[in-house]
């Protein structure tokens, strides 16, 4: 059996930077056509500058692959009018942070006072830039993002015409929201269609399976299966692929993040034939919605995928891959 992807795209993507970007960048270009890059750096991607001098980072890593980064910008409540004019062409969305909730997120917004808020997301609005969220509060961590829905609603409802992306969404109250609000929409990650706390943490402690927002309860994955499975039409594809060094992973403080980019489209080609659902939709939910939601038009490229064995990589270049060493049923040809 084989199938072809059409311009398959990764809706959330960390590509770091520095040698961890040079080392793992073309994991992801040389499977997909494209993808929205996150600007949690050190320190965080929050000029035109810092977007440019990224980019061309980027393209120098992924060298004569094809494949084209979308930017995205870190969200900050003192951007004003001016500001968004001028980097609006340079970015695909800009993403907000709670402070201090994953990697590199210390100067995120902490409160999420409308009024503060308020004249940055109605440029936004106005200038149809995309508002991607990171959706946790600082609570109990299984319940962070179920407690960040409110305040989904809160934005969705003051900003009526601001495109919401509720990023990585990871329960079953994130996926109802999408149904209540036109305006909120969803990526989903591979490893939270597969896995559970349960694989996580009920055994050994798995630490290449540990991310933020950790991985949740049977029904929310259940949940997340249902729509990616139909290709929901508000919700696209975003593997939050976030590379470590293995000696990062493999610590005493182990980092969050599952490095899936190498992987990706195999297992989700395996993950939607062995639920019954057709490659058509898989192709709705690795690009074509993508393309309606972020108005995109990516570049032609055509990734050819067969029920071959494939055995993944112990490591790249230091970076520990979900499912090292073992043995998936699809690869790209
Ligand atoms: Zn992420």
């Amino acid at each position: 059996m084989s199938l072809t992807l059409h311009s398959p795209l990764d809706m959330h993507l960390h590509l770091r930077d520095g040698d961890m970007l040079k080392n793992i960048a073309k994991c992801s270009a040389s499977s997909f056509s494209g993808g929205l890059i996150m600007p949690n750096l050190v320190p965080p991607v929050s000029s035109k500058e810092d977007i440019l001098a990224y980019k061309s980072r980027i393209k120098e890593a992924i060298g004569d692959e094809e494949f084209e980064p979308y930017m995205t910008l870190f969200f900050k409540p003192s951007y004003t009018r001016e500001f968004l004019e001028s980097i609006k062409d340079e970015v695909v969305g800009i993403k907000l942070y709670p402070a201090g909730i994953t990697t590199n997120s210390e100067g995120g917004v902490s409160g999420f006072d409308i009024d503060e808020l308020s004249p940055t997301l109605t440029a936004m609005s106005e200038l149809n830039i995309p508002l991607c969220v990171h959706g946790e509060t600082n609570g109990f961590v299984m319940d962070r993002e179920a407690e960040f829905v409110s305040i989904y609603e809160k934005l969705a409802s003051a900003f009526p015409k601001l495109k919401i992306i509720m990023e990585h969404i990871t329960t079953k109250q994130s996926v109802e929201a999408l149904d209540r609000f036109e305006n909120l929409y969803a990526t989903i990650t591979l490893h939270h269609l597969l896995i559970t706390l349960d694989d996580v943490a009920g055994g050994m402690l798995k630490p290449h399976l540990f991310c933020k927002p950790i991985a949740k309860r049977p029904e929310d994955r259940e949940a997340l299966l249902k729509v990616a499975l139909k290709a929901h039409p508000k919700v696209s594809f975003g593997s939050d692929s976030a590379p470590h060094p293995k000696e990062a992973k493999e610590a005493c403080g182990c980092a969050a993040g599952v490095f899936t980019a190498p992987i990706a489209l195999q297992v989700l080609a395996e993950l939607f034939e062995t639920n019954g659902a057709t490659f058509d939709k898989l192709q709705d939910f690795v690009s074509n919605n993508a393309q309606k939601i972020y108005g995109l038009k990516p570049l032609e490229k055509s990734i050819l995928l067969e029920k071959k064995p494939f055995l993944v990589p112990n490591d790249y270049n230091g970076v520990v891959p979900m499912y090292s060493g073992e043995t998936i049923a699809y690869s790209i040809v």
